[in-house]
């Protein structure tokens, strides 16, 4: 039986759904509002857990492929006090790839490949229960019906109001990010302090973490404890709505570089030059939904990734949202009538509102330790969940 479904979202959950239908000759249609797969940087490293993004590739046949471009050395963790000693140094082991890192641009290029994305769709509204099915509202005017719309459309979902009337609420830390191109070449000492992987420093109610991506380029995070309104104080526009936030907002370079500067005053000179030398800086005040979201199944109608359990982001929001792709996309695929489609998606949001409830949990509780007035919590938190 061949459904009609649409998948809003051409991010890790919805090109993973549709990579998984494709590999099992189900049709679907993918709706994503950029208008190319460039159209916006891709951001930063990722890494995929064995059990969780691992698995969702190994479901869409492209593990092998996976492994030949991830990055396992990027494991590597380095922990500095404010003063530049080195707290705790973590390499994995050669042949380890539990958590190995990938760009996601190689990611999203490497789930893409057959697929037949419609670019430039961008959805305003989803009417579940028409006498043809869900309504799918676009932008540009155009309106098309499904038997099965998934909303995979991120944080700010406009599938999400359809099951649920949930938004994402401010969790009083703000992330500004910023980068360094050809790092090994430009900034030799900065490439040694960062290593193979990631170096990260706490301090009161703040952190700073750069990251290594492939081809010497590094993403530095900001981390701060800060009231949503001017919690920048930076280049704030007035009147930004919910769609503002949703398009991370670019601020003035040198004014924002200035004030992180007197943010993390005292800090290791070496540490310093990490925002000495970036480029752009991007805001990202961090959002959540409530820990364990769920809602009163829509028949027709669902939710994965962070438009359904949006999370501070410590490193599961991409893996269960590539594994929620992949399992949908399996039940999908064997569902024979409409009934028994109801019945796995049905079956699928309790699966996921469960596991997603769990890491909602131990990621809202990581935030607080590593963002926190006490940066030994944060160290401590480290000697927990990294193998010695
Ligand atoms: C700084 C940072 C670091 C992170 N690091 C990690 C990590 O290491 N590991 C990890 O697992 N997770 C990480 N995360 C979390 C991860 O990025 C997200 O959980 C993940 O991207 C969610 O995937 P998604 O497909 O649900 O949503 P998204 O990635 O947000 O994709 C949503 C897609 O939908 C499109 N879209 C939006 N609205 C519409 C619309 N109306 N119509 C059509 N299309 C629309 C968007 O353009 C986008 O392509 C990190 C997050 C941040 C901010």
């Amino acid at each position: 039986m061949r459904h009609r479904i649409a998948v809003v979202g051409g991010g890790p959950a919805g090109l993973t759904f549709a990579r998984v239908l494709h590999r099992h000759d189900h049709p679907v249609t993918v709706l994503e509002r950029d208008p190319a797969p460039d159209a916006r940087p891709p951001g930063g490293t990722l890494d995929l857990h064995v059990k969780l993004g691992q698995l969702a590739l190994d479901k869409a046949g492209l593990l092998a492929e996976f492994q030949a471009l991830s990055r396992p050395e990027g494991q590597a963790m380095r922990i500095l006090d404010t003063d530049g000693t080195v707290l705790r140094d973590w390499q994995p082991r050669p042949d380890d790839r539990a958590n190995p890192e990938i760009d996601r641009g190689q990611l999203r290029d490497l789930l893409l490949g057959p697929l037949d994305v419609q670019w430039g769709r961008g959805v305003t509204e989803v009417v579940p229960g028409t006498r043809d099915g869900v309504l799918v509202r676009f932008a540009d005017g155009r309106q098309e019906t499904f038997d099965l719309v998934v909303g995979a459309d991120g944080a700010w979902s406009r599938v999400r109001p359809a099951v649920s009337s949930a938004t994402p609420h401010y969790t009083g830390v703000t992330l500004v990010e910023t980068s360094l191109d050809d790092v090994d070449t430009r900034h030799p000492d900065l490439a040694r302090l960062i290593g193979d992987g990631s170096v990260a420093v706490y301090g009161v109610n703040r952190a700073l973490v750069a990251q290594r991506n492939s081809g010497g380029h590094v993403k530095v995070y900001a981390q701060f404890r800060a009231p949503l309104d001017g919690h920048t104080n930076l280049d704030r526009r007035a009147g930004l709505d919910v769609a503002d936030v949703e398009t991370d907002v670019e601020a003035d370079v040198e004014t924002v570089r200035s004030r992180l500067l007197a943010l993390f005053d005292g800090w290791a000179a070496p540490v310093l030059d990490l925002l000495r030398h970036g480029t752009a800086f991007v805001h990202r005040p961090l959002h959540v939904l409530p820990v364990s979201h769920t809602w009163t199944h829509v028949p027709g109608v669902t939710l994965l990734g962070d438009a359904a359990h949006l999370m501070p982001p410590l490193g599961a929001g991409a893996n269960l949202a590539m594994l929620e792709g992949a399992e949908l996309a399996e039940s999908v695929a064997a569902a024979r009538g409409p009934e028994d489609l109801d019945e796995a998606v049905r079956a699928f949001e309790e699966q996921m509102w469960a596991r997603a409830g769990r890491w909602a949990k131990i990621t809202t509780a990581g935030l607080e330790r590593l963002v926190s007035p006490d940066p030994t919590e944060a160290i401590a938190l480290f000697d927990e969940v990294q193998p010695s």
